[in-house]
């Protein structure tokens, strides 16, 4: 842990830095408390740089959370299409709904009650208490776990009961008794810009005197990744005077979304293409096969939400086709 007195050092360093070299991102120069929460769910498993444009369209169709709370499941899953993890818009939608009916549309800044919110975990809770209400609390994503177990030169694996307590005791170490927002930003940038995954810029670090790490690269030691399972799915692209047809996902893997239909391995394919979800890689397979009663036919001007591997889909099989 670190004392008093060196954490105010710290932070004076810290600050002076991120006065000059902080990101610019769109949920903070206004960080109102819906911004917060829509960027935090946003964030969960993705990066600031594909998170930046959806956020911006969201805000536009959805710019306060009583007109989130208002919509469609349809709605919510069309504006997230393409961002993946869609439990994250489904509980994003359900917790609009739950600050409205339960606290008359004002997000509250307790952290219990943030937790109660539907797809709001310890993290994202202590994220909107720092950043929407500048609450000072130990904030850990990636970045910043990252960063604590180097200054510590912490060689324990970060994900057990200890290494969490760890980190969240160190994190608090660091705090000064306001100003948790800018910390918290300041924190969170230092991560993603020099105390970078893998090797990190050392010599930039305006922390550099206060960090005990010898051997940065190798830290924080985490668990060992789960091995990737390869998946063959065949589908059929079927479109009938204009109109292609689509299933409902049966669940619970992009529940509430619209897929291409599943069809028979035996044909040879039209085009494939390959992606990743969580620990599988997809070989998707596209086949042209004929209309089943239970399908149901979609305008293409106007789908339903989609995944993006089977949007992606149907676009290069109609490039496959003109070129047939
Ligand atoms: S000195 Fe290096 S390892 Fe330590 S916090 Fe700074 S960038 Fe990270």
């Amino acid at each position: 842990m670190i004392d008093e007195k060196k954490a105010s050092e710290f932070n004076k360093a810290l600050q002076a830095w991120f006065s000059s070299q902080g990101r610019v991102l769109p949920w903070r120069s206004n960080p109102s408390p819906y911004l917060v929460l829509v960027s935090e769910f946003m964030l969960q498993q993705t990066t600031v740089a594909a998170v930046k444009p959806y956020f911006q369209r969201w805000m536009k169709r959805f710019p306060d959370v009583q007109s989130l709370a208002v919509a469609t499941e349809e709605q919510v899953l069309k504006h997230w299409e393409g961002l993946g993890y869609y439990s994250r818009a489904r509980n994003l939608h359900r917790a609009a709904k739950a600050i409205v009916a339960q606290f008359g549309g004002i997000i509250p800044s307790d952290m219990t009650l943030l937790r109660a919110l539907p797809g709001v975990g310890p993290y994202t809770a202590s994220a909107i208490a720092a950043f929407a209400f500048d609450h000072s609390v130990p904030v850990l994503d990636a970045n910043i776990q990252r960063v604590i177990a180097r200054l510590f030169d912490f060689r324990e694996n970060i994900a057990t009961a200890e290494g969490k307590k760890f980190l969240h005791q160190a994190a608090a170490s660091l705090l000064s008794e306001n100003e948790g927002r800018q910390h918290a930003s300041a924190m969170m940038d230092l991560g993603a810009t020099i105390c970078r995954a893998g090797e990190p810029d050392c010599t930039a670090c305006p922390v550099r005197a206060f960090c005990k790490a010898t051997d940065p690269a190798m830290l924080p030691l985490t668990p060992p990744k789960k091995a990737i399972t390869h998946l063959e799915d065949w589908r059929t692209v079927t479109i009938r005077r204009g109109k292609i047809f689509l299933i409902q996902s049966p669940g619970p893997t992009w529940k509430g979304l619209w897929l291409l239909p599943p069809a028979e391995s035996s044909a040879p394919p039209i085009c494939s293409l390959t992606y990743a979800i969580t620990r599988y890689k997809v070989n998707l397979h596209i086949v042209n096969a004929e209309a089943m009663p239970t399908w149901q036919s979609f305008s293409q001007e106007n789908l339903p939400p989609m995944p993006s591997p089977h949007l992606k889909a149907i676009a290069l099989f109609k490039l496959q086709k003109k070129k047939l």
